[in-house]
C-alpha cells in the first residue's frame, strides 16, 4: 500500500514562513522530496537543515515569483535533483489590504505580480514537465476571500477569484494527460500575512484580530496532503476551510 505521498516531488513557492513552511516541514516528514522556492534564502536554508537533520531531502532555491526564470530554475533544480516533479503548490502570496481610494496602486501591482502572476509562471514551469510524465498535480492557494469580495480586499479578492477560474480552467485542459488540479482556499491562518498591509489603523487591527481566531499553518499542510495522498484517478477540485468561528 502507498500513502501516495513517499517519494513524490512537490515543489513550494512562498516556502519560507506560514503556510509554505508548515507544508514544506509536514510533506517531508512524511516521506516527499521537497524543492522550496522563496526570496529570503536564508530562512529556506535553515529549513532544509531542519528538514536533513531529521532525514528528509529537501533543497531550496531563492526565488522571486514575479520573474518566470526564477520560477523555471526552482523547477529545474527539483528536477535535476530528484529526477521528476510531482506537484507544485502554488502558495507564494500577499495580502496589503487598503481602500481603493488610498490608491497604493504599487501594492496593487505586488498583489497581481505574486498572486496571480507567481501562479501562472508556476504552471508555465510544470505544465511541460507533466505532459512529458504524463501526470502531475498542480494546488494554487486561493482563500475565503476568493469565494467573497469586502471592503479593502478589492484587489486581494480579485486576485484570489482569479485563482479559482484559472484553476479550474486548467482542469479541464490537464485532465487530457492525468494532471490533478487543486485550488484550496483557506481562512484565517496564523502567519505573517498581515505584517505587509501598511493602511494605517487597518494593519493594527487585522494583526490584533486575526491570530485570536486563525488556525495554525498545519492546517494547510493537512489539506494539502489530504488532496496529494488520494489515488491518481482522484482529483480534489477545490478544499475551503476557515476556522470555526470565523464568518
Ligand atoms: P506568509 O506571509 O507567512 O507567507 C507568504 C509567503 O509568500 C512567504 O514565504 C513569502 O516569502 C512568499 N512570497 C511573497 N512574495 C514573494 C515573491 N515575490 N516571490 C516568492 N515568494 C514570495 O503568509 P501565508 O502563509 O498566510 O500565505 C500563504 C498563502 O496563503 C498566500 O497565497 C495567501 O494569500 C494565502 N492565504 C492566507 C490566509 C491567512 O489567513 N494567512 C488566508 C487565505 C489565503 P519571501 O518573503 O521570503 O519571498
Amino acid at each position: 500500500m502507498t500513502d501516495n505521498i513517499t517519494g513524490k516531488v512537490v515543489v513550494i513557492t512562498g516556502a519560507s514562513s506560514g503556510m509554505g513552511e508548515a507544508t514544506a516541514r509536514d510533506l517531508a516528514a512524511r516521506g516527499a522530496r521537497v524543492a522550496l522556492g522563496a526570496r529570503r534564502a536564508d530562512r529556506l536554508e535553515t529549513i532544509v537543515q531542519d528538514i536533513r537533520a531529521a532525514g528528509g531531502e529537501a533543497i531550496a532555491v531563492a526565488t522571486d515569483v514575479t520573474k518566470l526564470e526564477d520560477v523555471q530554475a526552482l523547477v529545474a533544480a527539483a528536477r535535476d535533483t530528484f529526477g521528476r516533479v510531482d506537484v507544485i503548490f502554488n502558495n507564494a502570496g500577499l495580502m496589503p489590504l487598503s481602500p481603493l481610494d488610498s490608491l497604493r496602486i504599487d501594492e496593487w501591482n505586488q498583489m497581481i505580480d505574486v498572486n496571480m502572476k507567481g501562479t501562472l509562471y508556476g504552471i508555465a514551469a510544470v505544465l511541460p514537465i507533466f505532459q512529458e510524465q504524463k501526470s502531475g498535480h498542480v494546488i494554487n492557494v486561493s482563500s475565503v476571500y476568493g469565494h467573497k469580495t469586502v471592503a479593502t480586499g478589492a484587489v486581494y479578492c480579485a486576485t484570489k477569484h482569479a485563482l479559482r477560474s484559472l484553476s479550474e480552467g486548467l482542469r479541464q485542459e490537464v485532465k487530457a494527460y492525468n494532471v490533478r488540479v487543486t485550488v484550496i482556499s483557506p481562512g484565517a491562518v496564523d502567519t505573517e500575512l498581515t505584517q505587509h498591509i501598511t493602511e494605517p489603523g487597518l494593519g493594527d487591527q487585522l494583526r490584533e484580530f486575526v491570530p485570536q481566531i486563525a488556525v495554525p499553518a498545519t492546517t494547510m499542510a493537512d489539506m494539502v496532503a489530504f488532496a496529494i495522498s488520494q489515488p491518481a484517478n482522484v482529483d480534489v477540485n477545490e478544499i475551503l476551510f476557515r476556522p470555526t468561528v470565523q464568518p
